[in-house]
């Protein structure tokens, strides 16, 4: 997809946003602050720092053309004085020369000896010439010196005024006084003229230098050359003839004075506020930074010790500022922390004891069901024991005549269903009624207990033998012809025949009969009990069967 260019352009440019921002947003708030203290102090104080500057700038600049423009002045004025010191020194070795004027139609090496070299020692000049009231040079310092009798100032002599001014001369400048000669009889008409010439030589601009505290260059103009806007600047004095016209420039080079001193006070002095402005945004960040690490350092040592579980932990910084809105916040945050702390821990302890009171209560109620448990026992045991009693005989631990006649018709039940044969042995003791009036009841009830000892030491597991009444006995055998219950019998006779008791044998009659298929237990029962009849009719102490013919 071709997206058009401002699309394009708006979309890197929300990226370079984002990206700005996600940095800023990982720099530490310290960082942060520094660099927006920073840039604040930097856009506001840099306008300023560049205003002072530019000011001073201009000043300075300022101050700089006055300082060259007043130089300028000076060597003028040095070269001024220059001159009239020139004139002046001329004047008075002219003055000094004894009878001069009416020596000039002298000998001429008697005016060189007497006039010329001295006046060029005394005025320290170079050259010097004695012109006539013609024109007709009558003595000169050398041949070169004889082009000082066409300077403008001899001419101006000539008519009297004695004046100095700058001439240019074969690529040289000298400083030329011209004196006029009076005869004493002819004050009004000179008689001639004295010209006298320095050169500006480096010796000269040495001493011009000297006066000023410094050092200056010359530039000579030649007659076709005038002085460059350079030269006419205001650090220079321009040396122009009686004409006008420019001979030389003067420039300043340099001295104590020098006015690129101020350059260099400027470039310090833009050193010093640049550097102050970044000192005092450096000191101010630095300051801020600590006074922000300072607080939050107490901020974070209430944060851990809070966090440590110490609930009284408060800010002390009252100050209305967003430190004060900070501490107040982080106090009540930690006092209802403390009121939640508190309430939970009210509300832990409550849940506590409510545990201690529901583990007692489980205990008594655990112990109330280990009680519950045992009557429970007990009383499936007494349940059991009276279930016992309710089918035992209390005197032979035999089952009692209920539990025989419910013994009596389950297996016939069972004989019907297996089809197996079930006998039945009904016991009688005989003459026991003797027995007990002979030998006392008790004698009798221990009789009893041995012939119920012996029913059951000779019953099988699954026999059943009951006291029927009195000393009446029943043995049910299941799965047992009557020929086998016969001998079961028979073997009982004996058995209790052999009783030993303490007092006399005794003997049993028994009668035995088995069930027939289809008819009632009773009819068992009663023909069990016919059996035992015989026996006692037969006379006693033998085993009878039931013969239904008998009957
Ligand atoms: P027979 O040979 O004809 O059976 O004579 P008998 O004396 O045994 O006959 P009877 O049935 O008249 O007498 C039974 C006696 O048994 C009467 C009673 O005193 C005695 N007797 C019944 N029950 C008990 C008992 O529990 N203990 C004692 N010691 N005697 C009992
Ligand atoms: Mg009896
Ligand atoms: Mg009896």
């Amino acid at each position: 997809m071709r997206l058009h260019g401002f699309t394009r352009l708006k979309l890197w440019k929300g990226a370079l946003v984002w990206q700005v921002r996600h940095r800023w947003e990982r720099t530490p708030i310290g960082v942060r602050f520094a660099i927006t203290l920073l840039g604040v102090v930097g856009v506001v104080l840099t306008p300023l720092v560049c205003l002072n500057i530019h000011s001073l700038q201009q000043a300075t600049q300022a101050q700089y053309h006055l300082d060259q423009a007043r130089i300028a002045r000076r060597v003028e004025q040095i070269l001024e004085r220059e001159m009239l010191e020139h004139l002046h020194q001329a004047e008075i070795c002219t003055m000094s020369g004894d009878g001069l004027p009416a020596r000039l139609g002298g000998d001429p090496e008697q005016l060189l000896r007497r006039v010329v070299y001295p006046l060029i020692r005394c005025s320290d000049s170079d050259a010097a010439a004695v012109v006539d009231r013609r024109g007709q040079v009558l003595a000169s310092s050398s041949d070169e010196a004889r082009w000082l009798c066409e300077a403008p100032t001899v001419q101006r002599a000539m008519h009297g005024v004695g004046d100095a001014e700058w001439i240019r001369h074969r690529e040289c400048v000298y400083l030329v006084s011209a004196i006029p000669l009076y005869d004493r009889a002819q004050p009004r008409q000179p008689v001639g003229v004295l010209a006298v010439a320095r050169r500006l030589d480096d010796a000269y601009l040495s001493r011009i230098g000297h006066l000023l505290g410094g050092r200056v260059a010359m530039a000579i103009h030649s007659s076709s050359t005038q002085p460059s806007a350079a030269d006419a600047s205001t650090d220079s004095a321009i040396l122009r003839g009686s004409d006008g016209a420019a001979l030389a420039t003067i420039r300043w080079i340099e001295g104590v004075s020098e006015p690129r001193g101020a350059t260099a006070t400027l470039y310090r002095v833009k050193k010093y506020l640049i550097g102050s402005a970044a000192l005092v945004a450096l000191t101010s960040s630095l300051a801020m930074v600590f006074f922000l690490r300072r607080h939050l350092a107490g901020f974070l040592a209430a944060l851990h010790r809070l966090a440590a579980g110490d609930w009284n932990t408060r800010v002390a910084y009252t100050a209305p500022d967003e430190f004060g809105y900070l501490a107040r916040a982080f106090n009540t945050m930690a006092y209802q922390l403390q009121q939640a702390f508190a309430e939970q821990e009210r509300q832990r302890e409550q849940i506590q004891a409510q545990n201690e009171e529901l583990h007692a209560l489980y205990q008594q109620l655990q112990a109330a069901n280990m009680e519950l448990a045992q009557l429970n026992r007990d009383l499936t045991e007494a349940n059991r024991a009276l279930a016992q009693a309710a089918v035992t005989d209390g005197l032979t631990g035999l089952k009692n005549h209920r539990a025989f006649q419910e013994a009596l018709h389950s297996l016939v039940q069972m004989a019907e269903r297996l089809q197996q044969p079930l006998s039945l042995i009904m016991l009688d003791i005989d003459h026991f009624k003797q027995f007990n009036d002979t030998f006392g009841h008790p004698a009798g009830d221990d009789l009893l207990r041995q012939v119920a000892q012996v029913l059951r030491d000779s019953a099988r597991a699954y026999d059943v033998a009951a006291r029927y009444g009195g000393e009446e006995f029943a043995l049910l055998l299941p799965n047992t012809t009557l020929e086998q219950a016969v001998q079961v019998a028979e073997r009982l006779r004996e058995t209790i025949g052999a009783i030993a008791n303490p007092h006399r044998a005794i003997t049993a009659s028994l009668g035995v009969a088995t069930y027939r298929r289809g008819a009632a237990p009773a009819t068992l029962l009663y023909e069990a009990d016919a059996a035992l009849y015989r026996a006692k009719r037969d006379g006693r102490n033998r085993v009878c069967t039931y013969h239904p013919e008998a009957a």
